[in-house]
Order: structure tokens, then C-alpha cells, then sequence
């Protein structure tokens, strides 16, 4: 029975969570507006969980305050936004959306590619402000051109499928290896991808190894008259570099969606007090640029509100973790729990120790049908399914495992 749980649903998250919520009984809150640390910490202790965008920041502070908080669901890809350390000790798991809109940005890859191979970004602003410039030179099909991919993730392998149904050749390069999709092929270091390419697009997370991988030195190892493709983070490019690449003419071209310092709002300059070669960057006519807007699509934002709102319905209504980003990742599957006397337990420990003996022990009168336990850093999740339980049982089994020393409310 869902109705005592409350959720709370900030930055406008959409009405598909808040239907699918609803359907599930829960009694929903709904905002459109972020909301401050101090509103936070007064409002957050009447909820059992909590959706966010990037908006709303979930401070140490605000999980001290947050009594009932079960779950937060960030309804976005980023959770730099919530402290995770401190929820995870708080026994409160955190879901994202890591992988809604990677067919978004592989599609906008691939229009950049065609884009850039036929300049029709500058002859399309050309004829916009009235300038007829009918061109063939310099201007190529993508069909048999080599498309070399750092980073073959989420986002990189759909993208080799769709440069493969353009008939282009896809090499990748990533730090693990990967089974390469279609007639891809996966190339031993970053070097010997770029010394193939044509086109080099990178799709790597911000990682102290990615900060700008691509500078003057991999800029030089890239073919004369190649193309560079940013929708990764901002830092893996090293824009000085690249401005030179492109003035010199080693590099026919570059579209970049991302950059290391980004305007906070619509409206806002993108200019050079925001990066100080802004205005050259925008000044190179083979350059395309767009404000992050990789993965903003409408099937983007309405996937985004189904895997999350679905992934804290599991965890709410099964206590199933999997695709948490602070959290041991657990599941059974639930072929029993719908049969009377059938319960499940979920437990969230501290990861020491003894625990499983102790828990074992009060688990051991009953029928145990399943179990799993899993750890991640300090905190620890177990799971058990258990048949032939009666009403009084469930009080009984939840106050002794609640005794147990490594219970994380103590
Ligand atoms: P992912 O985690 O699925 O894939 C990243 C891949 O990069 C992994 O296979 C990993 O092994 C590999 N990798 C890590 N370090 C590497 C290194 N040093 N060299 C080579 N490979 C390395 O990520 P994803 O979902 O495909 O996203 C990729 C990037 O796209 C991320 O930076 C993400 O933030 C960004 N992104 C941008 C937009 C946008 O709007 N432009 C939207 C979504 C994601």
C-alpha cells in the first residue's frame, strides 16, 4: 500500500513520472520551480523521496534533514548535483538517467559529419544573408570515409552503427576493450586512430585522463584536411590548439557542442570573458557551434522521465538498486512477492563484519527462498525472499534486524 509515501518533484520534471507515480498510489508533490537549501531542509522531512534536475543541489546538510527520505531520482544524466558519499551513509540509494539521449547525440554526430564534409553550414549562413556561393571544392560524400571513435561507450556504438548504414569505415579506440558493433574495429591506442581518421569524434567522460587528450600534439598526429568532433565534455579539447589546427589549415573543420566553461542560462553572452577565445573560435567560418544540445529531444527528455520514475518505483515497491549510482546494486526477481505470506526483506547496513551471521541467525526459522547481498564502499544491501511469514512475524524479524549492530540508523 503506496498512500503514505509522499514524493516530491521538483524543476517541472514531467507529467509522465508524475501519471506513472500517481498509478502507483503514491500521494505526489509537484513543482516547477528549483528549490533552495534552506526551503529544502524545511520542506524535505515529510518525503519519502525526492525528483531533481540539475537545479537543485542535495547538500550533506539537506540529508540531515531529510528523516524519511528513502530515494532520490536526479531526472538528468549528471548527480554532481547531489552529495552521493552522504546519501549512501544516510542508506539512501540515487538513480539517473545515464543512457536516455545517447541516440540523440549519435544523430547529431552524424549531421555534423555530413555537415562539415559538405560545408553546408557555411553556405547555408551564406544564403541566409543573401549570398549566392555554389561550391563542389573541398566539399566530400562521407560514404568510404574512415570515422575514428574515442570512446566507445553508450553514445560511441550506436553511433558506429549509424556511420556504417553511411557506408563509412569506423575504427574506435576506448581504455577497455570492447566488442566492436557491425564491421567496426577497435585500434590499440589513440595514435593509431588518429593517423586513420577523417573524421575523429570523441565520446569519453571528463576524467583527469581525458582533460584536453586532444592538443597540439594529437592535432598533429590527425591527416591533413581531417575533421574533429566534440560532444563529450569541454576539457578533453584543448581549444588554443585546435584554433591553430584549424588557422594553419592542418584541419579542414571542427563542430564542438561542449566547452570548458558554458553560459549558465539562455540569453547569456558566450564570449571571451567566459573563455577567452570565444570570439576567434566563433570567428572561424569552418567551425560549427551549438549551445549542448547533444541530448536536448523531446524522446530524450520523455525516456529520461520513464527510466527514472520506473527505476524509483522498483526501488520504492521492491528495493530493487540496480543502475543506483552511490549504491550496491541488488535485485531477485519477484516471481513470489505477489503470493500471500510471501514478504521481502531489504536491508541497508554498514559494510562490516559479522552482519550476514547476525542477520542470518533471526532469518534462520523461516523459509529463506532467495537471497543476495552486495557491497559498495561503507554501505552494504542485502535481500531475502521468504515464504510462510505471518503478520506478527513481520514486525518480529523487522525489530531484531534492526538490532543488529551494523544497522545504519545507529
Ligand atoms: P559511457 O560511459 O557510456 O562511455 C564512455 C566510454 O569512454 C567508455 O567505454 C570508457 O571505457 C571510455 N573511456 C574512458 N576513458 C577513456 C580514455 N581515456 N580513452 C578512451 N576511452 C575512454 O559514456 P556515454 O554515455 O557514451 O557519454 C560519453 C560522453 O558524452 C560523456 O562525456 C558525456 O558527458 C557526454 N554527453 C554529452 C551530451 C551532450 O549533450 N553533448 C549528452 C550526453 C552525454
Amino acid at each position: 500500500d503506496n498512500e503514505d509515501l509522499r514524493l516530491l518533484l521538483l524543476e517541472n520534471i514531467s507529467q509522465e513520472a508524475v501519471r506513472t507515480f500517481r498509478a502507483q498510489g503514491f500521494h505526489v508533490d509537484h513543482s516547477t520551480k528549483a528549490m533552495s537549501e534552506n526551503e529544502l531542509v524545511e520542506k524535505i522531512g515529510s518525503y519519502h523521496a525526492i525528483g531533481i534536475r540539475s537545479k537543485t543541489k542535495i547538500t550533506e546538510r539537506v540529508l540531515q534533514a531529510a528523516s524519511k527520505l528513502l530515494v532520490i531520482g536526479c531526472f538528468c544524466i549528471g548527480t554532481n548535483q547531489v552529495d552521493l558519499p552522504a546519501a549512501a551513509k544516510a542508506g539512501i540509494p540515487v538513480f539517473n538517467s545515464p543512457f536516455s539521449n545517447s541516440r540523440s547525440v549519435a544523430e547529431l554526430v552524424i549531421s555534423e559529419i555530413i555537415a562539415l564534409a559538405r560545408q553546408y553550414f557555411q553556405r547555408a549562413i551564406e544564403v541566409k544573408s543573401g549570398i549566392w556561393n555554389k561550391q563542389s571544392k573541398g566539399c566530400w560524400e562521407v560514404r568510404g570515409k574512415t570515422l575514428g571513435i574515442v570512446g566507445y561507450g553508450h553514445i560511441g556504438s550506436q553511433l558506429s552503427v549509424l556511420a556504417e548504414a553511411f557506408g563509412m569505415r569506423v575504427l574506435f579506440y576506448d581504455v577497455v576493450n570492447l566488442m566492436p558493433l557491425g564491421s567496426a574495429r577497435q585500434v590499440e591506442s589513440l595514435s593509431a586512430l588518429l593517423a586513420e581518421s577523417d573524421f575523429v569524434t570523441l565520446h569519453v567522460p571528463e576524467l583527469p585522463e581525458t582533460m584536453n587528450m586532444i592538443s597540439t600534439q594529437q592535432l598533429a598526429q590527425m591527416k591533413k584536411g581531417s575533421y574533429l568532433i566534440n560532444n563529450a565534455r569541454g576539457k578533453c579539447v584543448d581549444i588554443p590548439a585546435l584554433i591553430e589546427a584549424l588557422k594553419s589549415g592542418h584541419l579542414a573543420g571542427a563542430a564542438l557542442d561542449v566547452y570548458p566553461a558554458e553560459p549558465g542560462a539562455n540569453g547569456a553572452p558566450f564570449d571571451d570573458q567566459l573563455n577567452p577565445w570565444a570570439s576567434t573560435l566563433r570567428s572561424l567560418p569552418n567551425v560549427i557551434l551549438t549551445p549542448h544540445i547533444g541530448g536536448s529531444t523531446e524522446e530524450a527528455q520523455r525516456m529520461i522521465g520513464e527510466e527514472v520514475s520506473s527505476a524509483l518505483v522498483r526501488y520504492l515497491n521492491y528495493g530493487a538498486t540496480l543502475g543506483a549510482v552511490n549504491f550496491p546494486e541488488v535485485d531477485l526477481r519477484a516471481i513470489t512477492l505477489e503470493e500471500p505470506n510471501h514478504i521481502r526483506v531489504c536491508y541497508v547496513h554498514k559494510n562490516i563484519p559479522g552482519v550476514l551471521r547476525q542477520v542470518n541467525e533471526v532469518l534462520s526459522p523461516f523459509n529463506v527462498e532467495k537471497q543476495y547481498s552486495d557491497s559498495k564502499g561503507d554501505i552494504a544491501y542485502l535481500m531475502a525472499d521468504i515464504a510462510d511469514v505471518s503478520g506478527k512475524d513481520v514486525n518480529s524479524l523487522r525489530e531484531q534486524i534492526s538490532k543488529t549492530h551494523a544497522n545504519i540508523l545507529t
